[in-house]
């Protein structure tokens, strides 16, 4: 199946880059793709999954967490804060934490709850007025603003402008972790996940590649 094809790709591109076998953390996006090729990667041991959608995962994981023990899974879409609530019982991973009015609402929630998930921090490297993130110039104090909220960091994640090279985002996006104290780094998707690990992605986030191509009807 694509998703050996897949883990041979990532192997390569990690020894290519000098780097650990399995340092990189596979993320399969299974937003939109049919049960039945979700269900396939799950057999296959597959545990790691992203999705964007707060309702749509709702509706499919709570069933696969029963079946398949060990899932992991990484909230990768937009967050709307009145979808929070939702979003904490459901993943283990936000990689869209964004804007001062989410990480405060993030910050009382976590309180309450006694645990948070992994965050990352979304940056808008390409500063695109249509895409979520945080700008480059405000990623230094935000990222401060979350600390100081006993938010843990784990790391930064951005998504490049389509079409042009990726490599100056991801290398700006590992600066910006570097100078932050932060060790990880989600980019990299279908097209471009080799040129992340060499870029120094701790996270790929793959759909298409593993799943085949996205129906949105
Ligand atoms: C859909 C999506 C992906 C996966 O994209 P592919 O090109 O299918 O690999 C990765 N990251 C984010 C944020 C996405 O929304």
């Amino acid at each position: 199946m694509e998703l050996d094809d897949i883990r041979r790709r990532i192997s390569a591109a990690e020894q290519a880059a000098g780097r650990a076998a399995g340092e990189v953390t596979l993320i399969a996006v299974s937003k939109v793709q049919p049960p039945d090729r979700v269900e396939a990667v799950l057999a296959a041991g597959h545990r790691v999954f992203g999705e964007n959608y707060v309702q749509e995962a709702a509706g499919k994981w709570p069933a696969w967490r029963e079946r398949f023990p060990g899932i992991q899974l990484h909230m990768i879409g937009p967050l709307q804060t009145n979808k929070l609530k939702q979003a904490l019982e459901l993943f283990d991973a936000i990689h869209t934490l964004d804007r001062p009015s989410l990480a405060g609402k993030l910050a009382r929630q976590v309180q309450a709850r006694g645990s948070c998930p992994q965050l990352f921090v979304q940056v808008n490297t390409g500063a695109e007025p249509q895409k979520a993130g945080i700008l480059p110039d405000e990623a230094d104090a935000f990222v401060a603003q979350c600390l100081a909220m006993d938010l843990a960091i784990t790391g930064l994640m951005c998504i490049p402008p389509e079409g042009g090279d990726p490599v100056p985002h991801f290398r700006a996006l590992r600066q910006m972790a570097a100078r932050n104290g932060l060790a990880g780094l989600s980019m990299g998707m279908s097209a471009d996940f080799e040129t992340a690990i060499a870029q120094g992605a701790t996270h790929i986030r793959v759909g298409s590649a593993i799943f085949g191509a996205r129906d949105y009807r």
